[in-house]
């Protein structure tokens, strides 16, 4: 064994039983504590596997244009469904609420898109929504919840559950 130099031990014991719950959400560190306190409160959720990515659940759908990084990251997520043995997914997308604030935008959307406008990045991130529920329905026996976490102008959080495109049928 290398000699390394001794830094802490934790007063917290590590936990033998996985949780069975995969969080994603994006690398965004703005937002965790208002994350943890939702999925605490309103879901009872404490302790979870986490994926986190810029962009959050959008790394994992193409957006129209990304396919070799959203499969890529589709890949590390199976491992961990599978290894881990998830029962429960929650994808958490973010953005500014209406009348929120810009910077609150998430900056692998506005990346990837090539555009701040709010309204594009809402539409895209139902659009992935959309592709990921397809996904899970369709390789996975899953329980799937998604919401969206909006930043107000008073920068408190507030969470939406997410929805997908009305889709128009033409015949
Ligand atoms: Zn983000």
């Amino acid at each position: 064994m290398p000699d390394l130099r001794f830094v802490s031990r934790s007063s917290s014991l590590w936990n033998e039983d996985r949780p069975h719950i995969l969080v994603v959400a994006c690398s965004d560190g703005r937002l965790q504590l208002a994350v943890d306190e939702f999925l605490d409160t309103n879901l009872g959720v404490t302790s979870y596997d986490r994926l986190l990515l810029p962009g959050g659940p959008g790394a994992l759908a193409a957006s129209g244009v990304e396919h070799v990084r959203a499969n890529a990251h589709k890949n590390e997520m199976k491992f961990l469904l599978d290894v881990h043995e998830i029962e429960e997914v929650i994808l958490l997308f973010h953005g500014p609420a209406l009348g929120g604030p810009d910077l609150a935008l998430c900056a692998d959307y506005a990346r990837a898109l090539g555009t701040r406008d709010r309204e594009k990045v809402m539409a895209a991130q139902r659009e992935d929504f959309a592709e990921l529920k397809k996904y899970f329905e369709s390789h996975t026996a899953i329980k799937l919840q998604a919401y969206r976490a909006q930043v107000d102008a008073d920068h408190r959080v507030e969470f939406v559950e997410m929805d997908v495109p009305k889709t128009v049928f033409t015949v």
